[in-house]
């Protein structure tokens, strides 16, 4: 819709402004730094940072209601810079001017309410968002769209120039920042670590084909992770691993576009993320929180952090009620389908302790609980939910089977919604159904192939083996009739058809 077509009382909100409000803030020793410097650790103490608005008080002398009308009649703009995470400008980036920002077509996700077998067999109501219908097949977008609008931000005012950006990843983070810098190309040159053998092809095979310079490294994630930080130390390069707090920031639409798809009714809803880095779950807390403080929705959703009992080290941390004797202890992981969150020592978990306290204390109550799942139970609930008109990843499964632990252990009850992170597209991670497929999973995964769920192709043949289509030598007329004839019997065969009448 054109801008002249808006109610007068919304027209003036719907642009925004950039305001110079943003902020560093490390949540280790609490100290506030200027956006003018790219910075990932805190240059006094080395912890992480949130990035923060100085005015975010102001945006509360708009009315909750108005903000929802701000945002509604903003999805009905042909701006392709408020398509994205920017419809929510000035909860997310109100920094960056529209000139700036880069938009590829992330973050409108939809949102799948399961079906009535499947809702039924799981009992309760739930809905998958679909991440895999981002631009990289992830949720990984979000955090590169603003990591990488803020960057050429910084690039157009001449504060950096050449850029190399650089990250570790279990596949997702590399395909999503190699994506966005191929088309900041000429200004921006990626580079990605990937630990070698431990990301699908098609995860490898999607910075190969931005362009991207890839290094497969010997190792887990952890470990490449360690690298970049060396790199990122001793040279002058780009991070962006969500240790970089503009990739959390933009991941806080996440939140917002569940409220937006919900008519910002968040009571009883329960929202289900898997947890690798804990960049996601990080920034979906804070999105919610933020939503709640400017009254735009009328509670904060229940959280559940769903980890395998293979990379489990948040789930582990939260084991002891006691928040004082809680301690933090990094563990070696062990081969996981949910390989995208396969992570032993989570970069974002001073970020979780600190907004899962502030979450629990805003809404008065613990809302936030921690769960763990099976190898089995994440490969099971994710071939069921895609039998069921699904695209949901490994990851996605993960959320599901969380789903299904929360409920057996009363943490959650039927008469609330549930909202599952399908994290990535299904196709990323095809070879954990193939390998389900073949039983061919190594000892390590501990997952036995139910055979209700197995499914392959079965081939047919025509009885006479010479008399096979091929492109170098068509068969005759006669002969090619008899082969559509003794297959399609086949077939029919197969299936039990009966003939026409
Ligand atoms: C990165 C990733 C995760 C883990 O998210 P974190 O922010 O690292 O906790 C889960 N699923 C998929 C598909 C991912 O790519
Ligand atoms: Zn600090």
């Amino acid at each position: 819709m054109k801008l002249d077509n808006f109610p007068k009382d919304i027209k003036s909100f719907l642009i925004p402004k950039p305001k110079p409000y943003l902020y560093y803030k490390c949540l280790g020793c609490l100290q506030k730094f200027s956006i003018a410097k790219l910075l990932y650790v805190c240059p006094e103490c080395g912890k992480v940072m949130l990035l923060q608005n100085k005015k975010f008080e102001d945006l509360k002398n708009i009315d909750g209601k108005k903000w929802q009308k701000i945002f509604d009649y903003r999805k009905m703009l042909n701006i392709p810079a408020l398509k994205g995470i920017y419809r929510y400008h000035e909860f997310l980036g109100p920094d960056i001017p529209l000139d700036s920002i880069v938009y590829l077509g992330e973050a409108h996700t939809p949102i799948v309410e399961a079906n009535k077998r499947l809702q039924e067999k799981v009992g309760i109501k739930f809905f998958y968002k679909n991440d895999g219908q981002n631009p990289s097949a992830s949720f990984k977008d979000r955090g590169m769209a603003s990591a990488l609008s803020y960057i050429k931000f910084l690039i157009k005012n001449n504060f950096i120039s050449d850029v190399i950006a650089i990250c570790a990843s279990t596949g997702d983070t590399s395909a999503s920042a190699a994506l966005y810098a191929s088309y900041l190309q000429s200004d921006i040159k990626s580079v990605v670590l990937l630990p070698h053998k431990k990301v699908t092809s098609q995860q490898l095979l999607q910075p190969l084909g931005s362009g991207t310079k890839v290094f497969e490294i010997p190792g887990v994630f952890d470990d490449c992770m360690k690298i970049v930080e060396k790199l990122s130390e001793k040279y002058s390069v780009v991070l962006l691993n969500s240790k970089n707090a503009w990739r959390i920031l933009g991941q806080e639409s996440y939140s917002y576009e569940i409220a937006q798809d919900f008519e910002y009714n968040m009571k009883n809803k329960v929202v289900f993320v898997p947890i690798g880095n804990a960049g996601n779950i990080s920034a979906i807390i804070n999105g919610f929180i933020k939503f709640f403080q400017a009254n735009i929705i009328n509670a904060l959703p229940k959280i559940i952090g769903v980890q395998s009992e293979h990379a489990n080290p948040v789930f582990q941390y939260y084991l002891e009620p006691d928040k004082n004797k809680r301690q933090f202890k990094p563990i070696t992981v062990k081969p996981s389908v949910a390989q995208a969150a396969m992570i032993g020592n989570p970069v974002s978990m001073l970020r979780v302790i600190s907004l899962v306290e502030l979450y629990n204390k805003t809404a008065g109550a613990k809302k936030i609980f921690f769960i763990q799942t099976t190898e089995q139970s994440i490969m099971d609930w994710q071939l069921q939910a895609n039998r069921n008109g699904h695209i949901a990843c490994t990851q996605g499964g993960e959320s599901l089977a969380g789903l299904v632990e929360a409920l057996k252990q009363g943490i959650i009850s039927n008469n609330e919604t549930a909202i599952l992170n399908a994290t990535a597209h299904a196709i990323k991670f095809s070879m954990f159904q193939e390998l389900y497929y073949k039983k061919k999973f190594s000892k390590e995964y501990n997952i036995k192939s139910n055979s209700k769920f197995i499914n392959y192709p079965k081939l047919l043949m025509p009885h006479n083996l010479d008399k096979i289509p091929s492109q170098s030598k068509p068969l005759s007329k006669k002969d090619f009739k008899i082969f559509v004839n003794q297959i399609s019997s086949k077939i029919a065969k197969e299936l039990n058809l009966r003939t026409n009448p």
